[in-house]
């Protein structure tokens, strides 16, 4: 797909800070390495790269940054993700529906890179069917009263705000899910011991035991599910953008290691059972690419097209688990080795099945808007 020039200055500018001033890592980075490496990556604008200039962002268009996520990955997943947490991930809850108060105060130190924000939906008994969920905000006058638990929480260890889904009535339907802001000192509000996932990053379990969080904190109540699916859906982009760096990275590795691994004599590249594999690889790329960048495009007033987003997310998943797969066959025992980051890109893509709805949801959401019905799963 061809780029204008603008997006592919907004590449070069992306490849250029990766390249110059961002460690390679093939690994997440934890603790003061993350607020170094956020603080770099706020002093070059990288965070709130879609945000409004008034909060500290680049106020680009949601292609552009996507562009510019993938780059990020491909030296630093770490960079990459925060990258798009703090542009259409999860500050783009407060950015689309915050109150000016609140943009002011938590979208103003994601962007100068002090604060990270966290996303709480999935609960124990609700992952994919989402809207079974069962924390409840129960109005109290000045505040609301939170009681319930979120699980598989990402990067709930770095997070002082969370943007928590909950039950604000009582009809036990759609309509009655919001959301709210949560920080993390509030009145009984705890997030769980660090768990860490198979790609190495660390998830929590959120507990709130008749939190106490004020009005003011409140993003959506009644009937706002639609819209925060679609905040959601840009949150599902930046995490494919995630996936296609990853893997561009894997791939990169192989072409180089293909060119001077030698058996039988000669450079395994020479094997025509080699060159198909990589043409096999390549030609995924392109295709994932392609569709990723489309559901960029389609996103008008940076709000994505949620048949995009699925079609984007089936093909980049699948093509990414394919991809990282054949890379560390391409490695041989190399690539099998825990000294070579073969495996940890091959895991660190896994998630992309399963994190911001699985394949199987997504095909079923796809399903229904071409056959144009709506499917019941229950029974
Ligand atoms: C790396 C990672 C990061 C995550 N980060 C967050 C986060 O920050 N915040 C957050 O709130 N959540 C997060 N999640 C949770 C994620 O959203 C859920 O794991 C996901 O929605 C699936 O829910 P579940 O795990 O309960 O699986 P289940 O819903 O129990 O699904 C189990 C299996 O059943 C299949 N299935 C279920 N229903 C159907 C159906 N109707 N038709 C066909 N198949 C079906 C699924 O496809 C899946 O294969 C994260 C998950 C991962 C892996």
């Amino acid at each position: 797909m061809a780029l204008t020039e603008t997006q592919q200055s907004w590449r070069e500018v992306a490849r250029d800070f990766a390249k110059r001033k961002i460690e390679p890592a093939t690994e997440w980075l934890e603790g003061e390495k993350f607020w170094a490496n956020a603080k770099n990556l706020a002093n070059h604008g990288f965070l709130g790269l879609t945000l409004p200039e008034e909060y500290g962002g680049m106020n680009l268009a949601l292609f552009d940054a996507l562009l510019m996520i993938e780059e990020l990955c491909r030296v630093c997943p770490t960079s990459g993700r925060h990258a798009y947490h703090a542009s259409m991930g999860i500050a783009s809850f407060i950015n689309t529906l915050g109150t000016e108060e609140q943009k002011q105060k938590y979208l103003t130190k994601v962007t100068s890179g002090e604060l990270f924000i966290a996303l709480g939906m999935s609960e124990p008994e609700a992952g994919s069917a989402a809207t079974d969920m069962k924390t409840s905000a129960v109005d109290e006058g000045d505040y609301y009263r939170l009681n319930g638990s979120k699980v598989f929480i990402s990067d709930a260890h770095l997070a002082d705000v969370f943007v928590v889904y909950a039950r604000f009535g009582n009809s036990g339907r759609t309509s009655d899910i919001g959301a709210i802001l949560v920080e993390r000192d509030t009145p009984g509000f705890t997030v769980g011991p660090d768990e860490e996932n198979m790609s190495g990053e660390i998830q929590c379990t959120l507990y709130f035991e008749d939190a106490i969080v004020p009005k003011k904190n409140v993003l959506a109540t009644n009937n706002a599910f639609k819209k925060l699916m679609g905040v959601y859906n840009g949150v599902r982009l930046g995490y494919l953008a995630q996936t296609m760096g990853i893997t561009q990275a894997a791939f990169d590795r192989t072409i180089e290691h293909v060119k001077q691994r030698k058996q039988f004599g000669k450079e395994i590249c020479e094997f025509q059972g080699v060159q198909w594999m990589i043409s096999n690889m390549y030609v995924q790329l392109e295709a994932a690419r392609t569709l990723l960048y489309r559901a960029g495009e389609a996103a008008s007033d940076n709000k994505p097209d949620k048949n995009a987003v699925s079609v984007a997310k089936i093909f980049v998943a699948e093509a990414a688990q394919e991809i990282t797969d054949t890379c560390i066959q391409l490695h041989g025992g190399y690539g099998f080795s825990k000294q070579y980051p073969l495996e940890w890109y091959y895991r660190c893509v896994r998630s992309a099945s399963i994190a911001g709805g699985t394949l199987q949801v997504h095909k079923t959401m796809l399903a229904a808007s071409v056959l144009e019905r709506k499917f019941n799963q229950r029974k």
